[in-house]
C-alpha cells in the first residue's frame, strides 16, 4: 500500500547530506514528542568505541567518509530497534543511506504492520554543508552538539544541558572526509529522495535557515503528517 500511513507509532526519517542538521533536528524532535532518535552513526561510533566485531569492520570504512556495508548497519539498526523504548515511534537519523537499506526498511516496518510516516529531507548547499561539519562538536557528558558558530553555549565551554566542560569533536568531521561524505551522499543517497516520492511519503524543508526555524518548519510537518 503507498500513501502516508496515520498511525502511530510514527516512523520519521531524516534525509539529508552531513551537516544538514539532522542530528540535531532529530534531538530536539525526541524532546518535543518523546520519539526515539535512532542514529545509525551513533551506533556504530559505539561500535567502534567497543571495539565490537562490527565496529572493527566499520572504523576505517568511516573514517575514508564512506558507506558502511548494508550487511554490518541493518545489524545494529535491527539490534537497536529489538529494544523496547522504540515502540514509542522513532526518528531514523542517518538511516536509511542506500536502496538496500530502505528496502530492507520498509520489510522490517511491513512485518509490525508498520510503514514509514514521513521521509523528510533536509535541502542545503553542499558549501555551507562543509563549512558546518567542521566546526561541529558535543557535550562528551550529554551528547548536546555544538558548533564553533553556530551554535555556542551560552557560557563558553560549559554545556547548556548538563554543564559538562568537556566536548569532542569526531574525527570524521574534516573538510577532506566532509567531501566524501558529501558525495557519498550524493551517490548512493539521495536517490532515496524519489524512493519516498514515489511511496506518497516524501516532504522537504528548507534546512539553510537558523536552527529554530528548522525546528519550526519540522513541527508543521509533524503536526501535519501525525494528524488523524
Ligand atoms: P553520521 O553520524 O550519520 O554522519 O555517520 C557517520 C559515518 O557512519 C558515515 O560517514 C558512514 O561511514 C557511517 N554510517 C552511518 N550511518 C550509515 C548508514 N545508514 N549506512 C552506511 N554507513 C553509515
Amino acid at each position: 500500500m503507498q500513501g502516508r500511513a496515520k498511525t502511530t507509532p510514527a516512523v520519521l526519517i531524516l534525509l539529508g547530506p552531513p551537516g544538514a542538521g539532522k542530528g540535531t533536528q532529530a534531538r530536539m524532535l525526541e524532546e518535543r514528542y518523546g520519539l526515539i532518535q535512532l542514529s545509525t552513526g551513533d551506533l556504530l561510533r559505539a561500535a567502534v568505541a567497543a571495539g565490537t566485531p562490527a565496529g572493527k569492520a566499520a572504523k576505517a570504512v568511516m573514517e575514508a567518509g564512506q558507506l558502511v556495508s548494508d550487511d554490518i548497519v541493518l545489524a545494529v539498526l535491527k539490534e537497536r530497534m529489538a529494544a523496547p523504548d522504540v515502540k514509542a515511534g522513532v526518528i531514523l537519523d542517518g538511516f536509511p543511506r542506500t536502496d538496500g537499506q530502505a528496502d530492507a526498511l520498509d520489510g522490517l516496518l511491513a512485518a509490525s504492520g508498520q510503514q514509514v510516516t514521513a521521509a523528510i529531507s533536509l535541502e542545503v548547499d553542499d558549501e555551507a554543508m562543509v563549512a558546518r561539519v567542521s566546526g561541529r562538536n558535543t557535550c562528551t557528558g550529554c551528547g548536546e552538539g555544538y558548533h564553533d558558530e553556530f551554535k555556542r553555549p551560552a557560557t563558553a565551554g560549559v554545556c547548556d544541558k548538563c554543564g559538562g566542560t568537556e566536548f569532542k569533536r569526531r574525527a570524521d568531521d574534516n573538510a577532506e572526509t566532509a567531501r566524501e561524505r558529501l558525495k557519498a551522499y550524493h551517490d548512493q543517497t539521495a536517490p532515496l529522495i524519489a524512493h519516498y516520492a514515489k511511496a506518497g511519503v516524501l516532504e522537504t524543508i528548507d534546512a539553510m535557515g537558523s536552527i529554530d526555524e528548522i525546528a519550526s518548519g519540522l513541527d508543521q510537518i509533524v503536526a501535519r503528517v501525525s494528524a488523524p
